[in-house]
């Protein structure tokens, strides 16, 4: 599909040009604008692949070959390429784009190649993108204006000097109708461009006035730096639209992904691993020039899961590295719903996410006002667990000086420790909310295992088992891989060779996954006899502590057979434990497959095709084998 395009476009710009735009271009600058890359080894880079959700990075960039490859989901291509599907951009812009940014004046060939000459029109977005650049500069000459002084007394009483009011590129967009217009038409864009971009909008009588009057204005950049919208504040009493009005939905400014000073701290926010999410466009000046440079806003919309995937990826949040999000909240309920929020969404997304509320319920550029810098930093350094922050926000509505109270406290916590994916954390959450409520571990424990279970708090016996260092056991895969477990440890001579045949890939559990890896690192079960020597072996080859607990635990608890051990429950466990384990490949790779056009990438197609047919037959086989057919 990209060949015929370029074909069919090569005619418009000169090959030549495209060639040496090719060449000038590195494709790791391109794309680490959008994505942060490590190396991969071998001079290679990868990131987390912004063409589809994933947990840990299949995105590889090759420098060398001047290429991009994701092998979760099949796109590949050159830095024109990843530009056209990253920024939805044409071809031909999306060489426009990089020849400006390698600064290579293009030559355009319409149908007499022997005479290039500058082509009228350039793609839609990089018009839109121009408009913007020339908007800024109208606004900022404004704000020098006799006219602009209320927006230099605004900034000027926020703390802004003028170096950052022109750091930020602030400007004014100044009272009357149609100058910015008039200014715009001049420079030669069109009506359509004005209208398409947000910057103008049509009057009753059908003539175009300017979008934004007597205003504040602050334009905002996407992640490589191009302007794309403005927010614009309200100056006058008599103004009376919103205080905040921003530039509506286009084709370059999406709000649902936009995020205020991105383009000045995706370097800083990569390098340290953490973002500050704060209000409003004053909030991330105020950051920046305190010297927290990871600061960035959304622009007039609550922080959603599009905000999420463009900062993962500047983050690298992956499972093998994870990163830091930082909310700054007023302490009011606005800011306390969104942090709750933020359990329904991307769970992965909670453990890593913090709370920064000011004591005062000042927003970081009140707070650096009254108190400065440090204070500005010391609001972030002093952020708090999500988890944390919104079980006390729960408990504080309760008056625990009373049993009712307390119990009820503890319902209406026990399902928000319930949904903490993690199951490691549970245990330690279970602790701290027994210790905030003044109350015993074991009711507490029991109010999360019923929320856990979709389960009234009250009235539900205590399960057989509660351990805290262990995993929950409430699913049929974590039993299967717990009995396996149990028969490596208490039957090694009969489940010995069985067992060791199962990798620890299979199991889903990290800590069952761990007691498997000890029990290799302990010379197998195969080899062992048994008996407390063999229990004490692989616990001390076990380097997780949850793992030894898990051990010494399994190593007594009864199987679920009645009578003897005998080799045909050995099989059937240990097929029912790879059953479940190469149906989620199976899932995997269907989902895979579908992403893939079997057009244009026939090979991995076919090839995935064919692992898909022999991973379902070995399921077939594992099934058969798991309902007891030896
Ligand atoms: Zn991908």
């Amino acid at each position: 599909m990209y060949a015929e395009e370029v074909a069919a476009m090569a005619g418009r710009i000169r090959d030549e040009d495209i060639a040496l735009v090719r060449e000038r271009t590195s494709i790791a600058d391109v794309i680490s604008e959008v994505v942060t890359l490590k190396s991969a080894g071998g001079g290679n880079l990868k990131g987390l692949c912004p063409f589809h959700d994933e947990k840990s990075p299949s995105f590889n960039v090759s420098p060398a070959r001047n290429v991009f490859y994701c092998f979760g989901c099949g796109v590949g291509g050159d830095a024109i390429k990843f530009l056209m599907d990253a920024e939805h951009l044409g071809f031909v812009e999306s060489v426009e784009s990089l020849a400006a940014r390698a600064g290579i004046q293009l030559r355009y060939v319409e149908d007499d190649r022997s005479t290039p000459r500058a082509r009228p029109q350039q793609g839609q977005r990089q018009r839109l993108v121009a408009a913007h650049a020339a908007a800024v500069e109208f606004y900022r000459a404004q704000l020098t204006t006799a006219g602009a002084r209320p927006a230099r007394e605004f900034l000027a009483r926020r703390g802004f000097d003028r170096a950052a009011a022109e750091r930020y590129g602030c400007g004014f967009a100044p009272d009357g109708w149609d100058l910015l217009t008039k200014h715009l038409r001049q420079q030669g864009f069109s009506h359509d461009e004005l209208v398409t971009g947000g910057l103008s909008r049509p009057a009753r009588s059908g003539s175009l006035i300017d979008r934004f009057r007597r205003r504040l204005m602050w334009p905002i950049r996407d992640i490589t730096g191009d302007v794309i919208g403005f927010g614009a504040r309200k100056l006058f009493d008599d103004d009376d639209g919103p205080k905040y009005l921003n530039t509506p939905e286009t084709p370059i400014y999406k709000k649902s992904h936009v995020l205020y000073g991105i383009d000045q701290a995706k370097r800083e926010i990569a390098k340290q691993g953490k973002v500050v999410v704060v209000e409003g466009y004053t909030d991330v000046m105020a950051c920046h020039l305190a010297d927290v440079p990871t600061a960035v806003a959304t622009c007039g919309t609550a922080f959603g899961s599009d905000h999420i995937s463009v900062l993962r990826r500047v983050l690298f949040d992956s499972d093998e590295r994870a990163g830091e999000i930082i909310f700054t909240f007023d302490g009011d309920a606005a800011g306390q719903k969104a942090a709750l929020r933020a359990f329904e969404d991307d769970q992965r997304f909670v453990g890593r996410t913090f709370i920064a509320v000011s004591p005062d319920n000042m927003d970081p550029c009140d707070l650096r006002l009254a108190k400065g810098d440090l204070a500005v930093r010391d609001l972030v350094a002093r952020r708090e667990p999500l988890v944390d922050f919104a079980l006390r926000h729960v408990i504080n509505r309760f008056d625990l000086d009373t049993v009712d109270g307390r119990v009820e406290a503890m319902r209406r916590a026990a399902p928000l420790v319930a949904k903490i994916k993690d199951r490691e954390k549970r245990p330690e959450y279970v602790r701290k909310l027994a210790g905030d409520l003044g109350m015993e571990i074991e009711p507490v424990q029991r109010a999360v295992l019923g929320a856990a279970n979709g389960q009234p708090a009250a009235g539900r016996p205590a399960p057989a088992r509660p351990g805290p260092a262990t995993p929950a056991v409430d699913s049929p895969r974590s039993m299967v891989e717990r009995e396996a477990l149990k028969l490596a440890l208490q039957e090694p001579v009969l489940a010995g060779p069985m067992f060791d045949a199962v990798e620890a890939g299979d199991y889903q559990h990290p800590v069952h996954a761990a007691v498997r890896v000890a029990v290799a690192a302990a010379g197998g079960a195969a080899g062992a006899t048994g008996g407390a020597v063999w229990i004490e072996r692989v616990r001390d080859a076990c380097d997780d502590l949850a793992g030894q607990a898990l051990v010494g635990e399994l190593a007594v608890e009864p199987l679920r057979i009645d009578g003897e051990v005998d080799p045909r429950y050995v099989s059937v466990t240990m097929a029912r434990l790879q059953w479940s384990s190469v149906t989620g490949r199976i899932r995997d790779l269907k989902s895979k497959i579908q992403r893939i056009n079997p057009v244009s990438h026939k090979d991995e197609y076919f090839a995935l095709f064919g692992e898909l047919l022999s991973l379902e037959q070995h399921a077939r086989a594992l099934r058969e084998q798991a309902a007891g057919g030896l």
